[in-house]
């Protein structure tokens, strides 16, 4: 038997026939022999639309706080009638009794006029503890062993409310207590993502997104043989499907790799949030709930050898490189220090950075401060700035095994001028800086080149 956790995120809880589907997932893993731990997030658009309560009521709109207060109960009410034929029994007073609770929370906010952080996190957890009782009262009348579990009696944080840190040995011992048994029972325990508790006994929450991060907790705390993350997608794909036509799905991927992807926005998830599942080396597993077939992407630590040249290629659009030239730079020290204490002080973040004896050249993705910065910098060195260029990065392990693949690239691209080269330490990416017109063509030139043949894992 293999403890597993699956995460459902909001779009596979959205309504009564998404509940049908994940249901039919547990169970599939059920009679495939798997122990599986059910972790919920709030049903899609509801945290965003409490947070919005929140706000109202701190402007002291009662009349937006009611009607708010009336079509979330209302929702969940009517997803507990369309999933259960018992939907007036208990489901029913644990759905009153959470939005009662709601209701006078936002009624302090709206009388202090004032959403303290502590507040917001009680109004935003609600979301997922509606919908984790929810989902487990529908399991359980639909014949599966599933049993609720306040996840403020699991994830045990610290109280930076609205980003709260978790607390891994307290959260150990706590799920030791409350899940482990359960699933020793081959009972289903379903927790709300995202949601926590601070030593005082407040609600936390994890920050946007955050049960991803639970779910990895949840595994760690267990240890889990894996992590399933069930989303609307199939999973990580070799390119941006914006960008690039027909790109394929990645079967594995390392978490170096999905990091590198991640600051590309080509993520599905955010790395860091299952990084308490890596370092335990439990794999993650993203799949698609709608169609659970299509096979998923595995995250490891360290994922078995292969042989693809590169792992998945990304861009970022709309870059603009600023070009800083100086010949006292020659034999100099000092220069490049004072190249970037210029963008620190403007707070401006470099991504991608090439240098030569007497030249460096950036990126930039926030241009706010541009002109500023390059006042600046004239102030001891020659600038010049060219607008409307994109990063293109091919990533993947092998470019570190496999010399060829770079200069593969490179070659393939000889039609389109690069402005930049860079290879980082980790050699997993080789990044390059283009004229933003040429992403399009320069994308689907090289994965045509690089994916064509090669297939995937
Ligand atoms: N419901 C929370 C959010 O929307 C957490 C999550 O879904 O991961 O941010
Ligand atoms: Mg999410």
């Amino acid at each position: 038997m293999r403890t597993i956790v699956m995460k459902f995120g909001g779009t596979s809880v959205a309504d009564a026939a998404a509940i049908t589907q994940v249901m039919a997932l547990v169970r599939r893993a059920i009679d495939a022999g798997d122990a599986p731990v059910v972790v919920v997030s709030a049903m899609s658009g509801v945290t965003d639309r409490l947070l919005g309560l929140a706000e109202a009521a701190s402007r002291g709109q009662a009349d937006v706080v009611h009607d708010g207060l009336e079509e979330l109960s209302r929702r969940h009410a009517e997803t507990a009638h369309r999933l259960m034929d018992n939907a007036a029994g208990p489901i029913a007073r644990e759905i009153d009794q959470e939005i009662a609770d709601l209701r006078a929370v936002l009624q302090a906010i709206e009388v202090l006029r004032h959403a303290h952080p502590r507040a917001r996190d009680r109004v935003a957890a609600s979301g997922e503890l509606l919908n984790s009782r929810v989902v487990a009262a529908a399991m359980h009348e639909h014949g599966l062993p599933a049993e609720f579990v306040d996840a403020r009696s699991v994830l045990m944080t610290d109280t930076s409310h609205g980003q709260a840190v978790p607390l891994g040995d307290p959260t150990r011992e706590a799920a030791a207590h409350h899940v482990v048994p359960l699933v020793r029972d081959r009972r289903v325990p379903v927790l709300g993502g995202f949601v926590g508790c601070a030593p005082d006994g407040a609600t936390t929450t994890l920050g946007r997104g955050g049960s991803d991060y639970s779910a990895a907790l949840f595994g760690a705390a267990i240890d889990a043989a894996e992590i399933q993350i069930w989303t609307d997608v199939d999973g990580m794909l070799t390119a941006d499907p914006r960008v690039v036509s027909a790109p394929r799905l990645v079967r594995q991927l390392s978490f170096g790799e999905a990091s590198e992807l991640a600051y590309f926005g080509a993520k599905v998830l955010h790395p860091s949030t299952i990084l308490p599942a890596v370092t335990r080396d439990i794999p993650v597993r993203i799949l698609n709930s709608r169609r659970p077939d299509a096979g998923g992407t595995l995250i490891t630590g360290t994922p078995a050898a292969d042989d693809r040249p590169v792992t998945a290629i990304a861009c970022k659009r709309g870059v603009t490189v600023i070009d800083v030239t100086s010949t006292r730079m020659l034999m100099a020290y000092g220069f490049l220090r004072r190249v970037f204490e210029t963008f620190e002080h403007y707070r401006t973040p470099v991504d991608v950075v090439t240098t030569s004896e007497v030249s460096v050249s950036v990126t930039v993705d926030d241009r706010r401060h541009v002109p500023e910065i390059v006042a600046a910098l004239r102030e001891f060195a020659d600038v010049s700035v060219e607008e409307d260029m994109a990063i293109l990065c091919v990533v993947g392990e092998n470019l570190r095994q496999r010399s060829d693949t770079a200069s593969r690239v490179i070659g393939t691209l000889a039609a389109f001028p690069l402005r930049m080269v860079s290879q980082a330490a980790s050699r997993r990416n080789l990044t390059m800086v283009l004229a933003d017109s040429l992403v399009p063509d320069a994308m689907q030139h090289l994965h045509d080149e690089l994916f064509a043949l090669a297939g995937t894992r």
